[in-house]
């Protein structure tokens, strides 16, 4: 069977992290301080962690199944064929007596390929279904402590002090990029494209595993005259309010987006078998306890559940609809209420 992109990126991705996990590891034999061979050591065993996750990621379930992850595919295999070429030329480079400022070169060339989008990308979205501690942290840990090592080193020489800034500045640079791309400027949470990018990979390996998703719309009552009675200022500050208070309710295993205006879309997953009812209810009734008597704030949710059928696209979008439906109906019946849209048996 022909692979799919995505397939051929996590393939990409393991094979230069297995080069990675090369590269650490014949660091930690080149004579230096014993507390960096330690620490090349440790580096070696954490890109054979990530490794692990790759495989996983490659043996779990059909990768062909998942459609593309990143739109310029073809783009992102070139340059990661590129980087797995370069770093396999570094791994030929470590030499007998490589001295500490040298190593770190090398090491900090090894890093900033890491630092290739479409492993965040990959981690956080393959990540969720493995149950395992969270790999794009894990990631994100194993460049701070490279970044704090480098630092801790960087008075030995001006250009290791260089290095240590620049990966920083990189590394920051490329998750503020990442992140702003996805989310929404007022309220943090993901926008629209975000969640549907996201959500969309989810319903797939949920569908893989034969969960169940529930999807909740929940529409803030009567916002218009809060903005009308208390101005814009106030009515953005209950919009980020509420998207904080559904982000710190919600699982991490659960995904939250901003549908535009006053509207937000949860994604759910996994439930069980009528568990989305449970949730909303418990958000509407936070919303309601939180709201102050100067500024009364409730919300109206239009909940939806199933297991998506072979058509998961249609039927993830399909379940949207219905969540939307079952919102207003909500509404129709007097706000501040929780909805459930109950598919007509035919
Ligand atoms: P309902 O209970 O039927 O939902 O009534 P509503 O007033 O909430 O509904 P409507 O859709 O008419 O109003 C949504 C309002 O949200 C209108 C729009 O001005 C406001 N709005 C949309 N985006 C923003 C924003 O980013 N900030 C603020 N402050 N208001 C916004
Ligand atoms: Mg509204």
């Amino acid at each position: 069977m022909k692979m799919t992109a995505t397939a051929e990126i996590v393939r990409l991705c393991r094979e230069i992290d297995e080069t990675a996990r090369d590269v650490y590891a014949k660091l930690s034999r080149v004579p230096c301080p014993e507390e960096l061979s330690r620490f090349w050591a440790h580096m070696s065993e954490e890109e054979a962690e990530h490794i692990r996750f790759w495989e996983r990621a490659e043996h779990a379930g059909d990768l062909t199944t998942i459609p593309d992850l990143v739109e310029d595919a073809d783009e992102v295999i070139a340059e990661l064929e590129r980087t797995l070429v370069r770093s396999r030329e570094l791994l030929d480079l470590i030499g007998e007596d490589c001295d500490v400022a040298a190593s770190f070169t090398l090491a900090y060339r090894m890093e900033f390929y890491l630092l290739h989008p479409a492993f965040e990308l990959l981690f956080r979205l393959l990540g969720p279904s493995a149950g395992d501690p969270n790999p794009a942290d894990e990631y994100e840990c194993h460049i701070s402590e490279f970044i704090d090592m480098l630092r801790s080193y960087g008075s030995v020489t001006p250009e290791l002090e260089l290095l240590g800034e620049t990966i920083q500045r990189l590394w920051r640079e490329n998750k503020r990029l990442a992140a702003s791309s996805a989310r929404d400027d007022l309220t943090a949470v993901l926008d629209r494209r975000g969640f549907f990018a996201l959500s969309t990979q989810l319903a797939h390996l949920a569908a893989r595993t034969g969960s169940t998703l529930g999807v909740m719309m929940i529409d803030i009552d009567h916002f218009k005259s809060i903005n009308d009675q208390h101005g814009h200022v106030t009515g953005d500050r209950v919009l980020r309010d509420i998207a904080g208070l559904l982000s710190s309710r919600l699982r991490a295993s659960d995904t939250v987006g901003r549908y535009g205006g006053d509207e937000f879309v949860v994604l759910a997953l996994p439930v069980i078998h009528g568990g989305t009812w449970a949730i909303a209810e418990a958000i509407r009734k936070a919303v309601e306890e939180a709201s102050t008597h100067d500024i009364a704030t409730t919300v109206s949710i239009g909940i939806a559940e199933a297991e998506l059928g072979s058509d998961i696209q249609a039927d993830f979008l399909r379940l949207i609809e219905r969540a939307d439906l079952a919102l207003y109906e909500a509404k129709r019946n007097g706000r501040n209420r929780v909805s459930q849209h109950k598919p007509v048996l035919d």
